[in-house]
């Protein structure tokens, strides 16, 4: 067992984050290290990293810590991300998706963080989940990124129904529109003689005059 003090975190310190209700666990080993990085900004990885291992010691604090600690760790996963530390933002948005499963925020940010790592398939599941759970005229995001990686996969297929969802929103965004043609282009049947696009239906190939169909 490590031995805690406990600092109360100054108010607006984290955005969107109420005043905190508790003060914060830090080992007292540490304190000498958070002294340190508190004179450049608030230091807020170390304090979920202390966080982190406190709930980990001690579960029967977690309920104590529940709310302020999903936001704090949503919080950090996004800084982590900010920092281009896309690996372990993963860690801090599993925390915040453990503490508040049902908050879409969280869920959204460790898809794309996963999305980054190029972890398509774990990406695709966790953007389905906000998608079973949300709204396209809020999340249309998932819509779009999942199709993405759907395509990536080569399920382009599988990507269109959900890009014609979000094309419902009319999303204000040139990334959606981009991955729409991509989409709509690889579903385009091509020749299977010189692999021109097919627009229509036709019998001879308008470009090498081979037959379709
Ligand atoms: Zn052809």
């Amino acid at each position: 067992m490590s031995e805690w003090v406990f600092i109360d975190l100054p108010a607006n310190m984290i955005e969107g984050l109420p005043e905190p209700e508790q003060p914060f666990p830090v080992r007292r080993e540490r304190m000498p290290i958070y002294d340190e990085l508190k004179a450049e900004g608030f230091p807020l990885l170390f304090v979920a990293d202390e966080l982190d291992a406190y709930l980990e010691e001690r579960p029967d604090r977690v309920e104590r810590y529940r709310r302020e600690a999903a936001h704090l760790f949503l919080c950090a996963g996004i800084e982590a991300v900010m920092d281009t530390c896309i690996e372990p933002s993963l860690h801090y948005f599993k925390l915040a998706i453990w503490l508040d499963p049902a908050n879409l925020s969280d869920r959204m940010n460790y898809a794309m963080s996963l999305h980054q790592l190029e972890r398509r398939e774990e990406a695709v599941a966790e953007y389905r989940e906000v998608i079973q759970r949300g709204s396209v005229w809020d999340w249309w995001q998932a819509w779009m990124l999942c199709a993405e990686e759907l395509i990536f996969l080569g399920r382009a297929a599988e990507a269109m129904p959900l890009l014609l969802e979000a094309k419902k929103t009319i999303p204000d965004s040139h990334q959606f529109w981009t991955v729409l043609a991509d989409c709509e282009e690889r579903l385009t049947p091509t020749c299977p003689h010189c692999g021109a696009p097919q627009h229509e239906k036709m019998r001879f190939c308008g470009n090498c005059g081979g037959k379709l169909g």
